[in-house]
């Protein structure tokens, strides 16, 4: 029997990355959570993925944006764990603002949080995935990696820069049973997207159904949101031994967004 596989899903207290996460502690990994949030909120999350699927589960609440922590948190998960099996890097933020007025700080961030990060994420796990000659990274860029709108340079760059990240690693380990992918979602409701509703609104001088309605989902054209469980399920797919020959892929799962 093959010994239990440890997953870490980065950004994993909310949205996407909590559905992913549950979705691979349903198919039976140990899971360890990273994300900011309330201790309490975190701890009944964590203490409910041990509970319903029997694995271990483990939050670190490690910022993405700093190198150090990163570090810290993988190194303290491969020692309990022996290897991160799975590696989701998931965490993002986003900001909406021409690009003339685009805050440093903000740039720096969104580069930092969704770029870097899987960087180092990537770098400290694949010594033991290539050691158990299996590992699975999965890399939640976003349609935002394939196509660009305008008022977010930061998040284009960085998804751009994300997918490249994916297929240069991908070739790199082809040969060491590691698949390194990226999925490509269109709009999910989650705390992200509706946090961008107003901003978009003040950006664009519109009503927040306007944004939702003509700027969101015109561009997708089964005019609805995608869920976290659809993007869970195909994540899951993906860190499976059945996905084996996919690698270097861009999944997209954005309703046919990037079709036209
Ligand atoms: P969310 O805001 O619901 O969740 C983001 C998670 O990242 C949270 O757990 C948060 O605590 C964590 N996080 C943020 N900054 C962090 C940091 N510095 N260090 C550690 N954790 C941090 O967002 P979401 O919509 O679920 O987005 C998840 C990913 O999916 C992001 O990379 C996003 O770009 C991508 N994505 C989202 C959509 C969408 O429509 N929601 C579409 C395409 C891609």
């Amino acid at each position: 029997m093959t010994p239990r596989r440890t997953a870490l899903v980065t950004g994993s207290t909310s949205g996407i990355g909590q559905g992913i996460a549950e979705a691979l502690a349903r198919a039976g990994m140990n899971v360890v959570l990273n994300g900011f949030g309330e201790p309490a909120a975190i701890e009944r999350q964590r203490a409910a993925i041990e509970r319903e699927h029997g694995v271990a589960a483990r939050h670190v609440g490690a910022d993405m944006a700093k190198p150090a922590e990163i570090e810290a948190m993988m190194t303290r998960a491969i020692d309990e764990f022996g290897a991160i099996d799975v590696l989701v890097n998931n965490a993002g933020i986003q900001h909406v603002a021409a690009v003339d007025a685009f805050p440093v700080d903000r740039w720096d961030a969104i580069i930092a949080v969704n770029l870097c990060s899987a960087f180092h994420t990537t770098r400290l796990a694949l010594p033991a995935m290539k050691t158990r000659k299996w590992g699975r990274i999965v890399n939640i860029a976003s349609a935002h990696a394939l196509i660009a709108s305008p008022f977010k340079s930061a998040y284009v760059a960085a998804k751009h820069g994300l997918a490249g990240f994916t297929k240069s690693v991908a070739l790199e380990v082809a040969q060491d049973g590691i698949t390194v992918n990226a999925i490509c979602p269109g709009y999910v409701l989650t705390p992200l997207v509706q946090a961008q509703i107003p901003d978009q609104a003040r950006t664009r001088g519109v009503s927040e159904e306007e944004v939702v309605q003509k700027v969101m989902l015109a561009g997708q054209p089964t005019r609805r949101f995608i869920d976290i469980a659809e993007v869970a399920e195909l994540a899951a797919y993906l860190a499976s031994d059945a996905a084996r020959s996919i690698t270097g892929a861009m999944m997209s799962i954005d309703g046919g967004w990037t079709a036209q």
